[in-house]
């Protein structure tokens, strides 16, 4: 009896040590767990950061914003782009390129300004040849697409987009003329920091995706050059994948001349 009491005392002794040692070890499991979960979010956070510090752009009120731009439009997809654009309740901003105004399609660009879209000018036949031939040439083409649009349509438009952008290899000798000289006219000029790379072949939406995802995310507000021209489908395809991903990732829309500041390549953009 002594020795089974005994026995059953050491029993109980074995029990509580293995007790106690098991609450340590689960004890540690969690601990450790929470310190991996911490980590990851740090590292996550981190990472954010250095997205948002990256290039910057983060407006005075701390959102973020896209600005869907497009070039070399109107064309006869327009019309599809803007179906979109209204589902998803999106102001962009369209580039135009003035004889495709002075063609039947005056129609999209009364849809687009009806519908809220801001109108800035491109060009008005988008031929390198004439219209950078000097920096005169530029301006009187562009000239052209302003009278274009202020006759047909009563706007007068804020900004213009050089074709190939402000730094392209044509403009670089007279660049800063013509933008002197359009500021005369009340007309800045738009580069962008994000690009679809969708102007050049036809390139599949996949490609149109991963490269505007490549970038957005550095800015707090990307510029987002597209091409709405009827050379290529997949821009619109990719369209509402785009916006409904920039949406996701806490993006809303508006037109480019409510962006604080213009983006111009070399300078912050
Ligand atoms: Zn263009």
């Amino acid at each position: 009896m002594k020795g089974k009491q005994k026995k059953s005392w050491r029993e109980r002794a074995g029990q509580a040590v293995c007790l106690v040692l098991l609450c340590m070890v689960m004890a540690g499991m969690l601990f450790s767990g929470k310190e991996v979960i911490g980590i990851s979010a740090a590292i996550h956070h981190s990472k954010g950061q250095e997205a948002r510090e990256g290039e910057k752009g983060e407006n005075s009120a701390g959102q973020k914003v896209a600005y869907l731009t497009f070039d070399d439009g109107p064309s006869v997809l327009t019309k599809e782009y803007l179906k979109i654009l209204k589902e998803e309740d999106v102001h962009a901003t369209f580039f135009l390129i003035g004889q495709q105004v002075d063609g039947d399609l005056v129609d999209v660009v009364r849809q687009e300004v009806k519908d809220g879209h801001e109108i800035g000018l491109h060009t008005y036949c988008h031929v390198a040849d004439k219209i950078y031939c000097s920096g005169a040439a530029y301006c009187q083409d562009l000239e052209k697409t302003r009278q274009c649009l202020e006759t047909k349509l009563k706007i007068s438009p804020k900004l213009f987009r050089f074709p190939w952008g402000s730094t392209n290899s044509y403009v670089r000798g007279y660049k800063d003329s013509v933008v002197e000289e359009m500021k005369k006219e009340g007309l800045g000029y738009a580069d962008w920091n994000v690009s679809g790379e969708d102007s050049v072949g036809c390139p599949s939406p996949d490609s149109i995706l991963s490269n505007v995802r490549k970038d957005y995310l550095k800015y707090d507000d990307p510029v987002i050059l597209l091409h709405d021209s009827a050379a290529c489908k997949s821009t619109l395809e990719v369209l509402r994948p785009l916006i409904q991903e920039l949406k996701a990732n806490g993006y809303s829309f508006q037109t480019l001349s409510e962006r604080e500041r213009p983006c111009h390549f070399g300078e912050k953009q």
